[in-house]
């Protein structure tokens, strides 16, 4: 349901693109008119969501492209292969890739707690960075650079110890990085989905999103274009005044 076009002649890059939220921002955003950058560790997967990008307004370019944002040095071929290709950085970045493992932190096993903290949070780390360095370097006038954490984040959750703190994390990481970038006229925000119907939460029991949806106050699952509404408000010039924020997009999950 994209009737603005809130983002014409704006570069943006979308980590995590080629499935779920990151696929629903890359197609939001190319509906506002943006060229999109669909970042992904599956090169298939971002060549679909590539597929599926309107081209109705001038201008517009479109590319896939594979990266792992847990390695600094994928990151870095990213961010020139992109610049090689448009001839500027992008302006809007969005930290969609991310992964779950899952157990109790009485059995959780040292390396699924180290490889969700390298994709969640390093790697938003890296992307932010990277993207930071090349707006700045370019005197690029503005930039929005937009993460996505989790509610788990702000009250943990059962058996995702790893995951609650990676998405802890990235708030601290964009706090700092707004009070940091703001002089470079960068905003950076999060946005804090509560449960998506993405390929994600299909590997969460029936049984355990059941009675999370009696928590619900909407009394329903999020759908990824839900997330990318807000990713698509926070890259537009309508939030120019809003940064180091977290906009929770629940469904009224946790208030307070
Ligand atoms: P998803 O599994 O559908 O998509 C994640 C994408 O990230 C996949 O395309 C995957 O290939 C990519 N990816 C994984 N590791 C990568 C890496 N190292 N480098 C580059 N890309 C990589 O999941 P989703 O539900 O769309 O999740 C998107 C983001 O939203 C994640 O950060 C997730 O933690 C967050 N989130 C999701 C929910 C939810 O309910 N689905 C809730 C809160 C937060």
């Amino acid at each position: 349901m994209a009737s603005a076009a809130r983002l014409v002649s704006r570069l943006a890059l979308v980590t995590g693109g080629g499935s779920g939220i990151g696929r629903a921002v890359c197609q939001r955003f190319a509906c506002e008119g943006a060229s999109v950058v669909v970042a992904d560790i599956s090169e298939e997967s971002a060549n679909e969501t590539l597929g599926s990008l309107p081209n109705d307004h001038r201008g517009q370019d479109h590319m896939a492209a594979v990266v792992d944002v847990s390695s600094k040095e994928s990151v870095k071929k990213l961010l020139t292969s992109v610049q090689t290709c448009y001839f500027q950085p992008p302006s809007v970045c969005v930290n969609a890739a991310g992964i779950t493992q899952d157990d109790f932190l009485l059995n959780m096993e040292e390396e699924d707690f180290d490889r969700v903290v390298q994709i969640n949070l390093k790697g938003s780390f890296l992307l932010t960075q990277a993207v930071a360095q090349a707006l700045v370097a370019c005197g690029a006038p503005k930039g929005s650079i937009i993460t996505v954490g989790s509610i788990v984040g702000k009250v943990g959750n059962i058996g995702q110890a790893n995951y609650a703190a990676s998405k802890a994390g990235v708030e601290g990481l964009t706090k700092t990085a707004a009070k940091e970038l703001s002089r470079f006229g960068i905003r950076c925000n999060c946005v804090l989905p509560g449960f998506i119907s993405t390929p994600m939460t299909e590997k969460v029991p029936d049984k355990v999103i059941n009675k999370m949806m009696s928590l619900v106050p909407l009394g329903r699952m999020g759908q990824p274009a839900e997330v990318a509404d807000v990713c698509a408000f926070l890259a537009s010039d309508e939030s120019r005044y809003i940064t180091g924020e977290s906009i929770q997009v629940t469904g009224g999950l946790f208030m307070g």
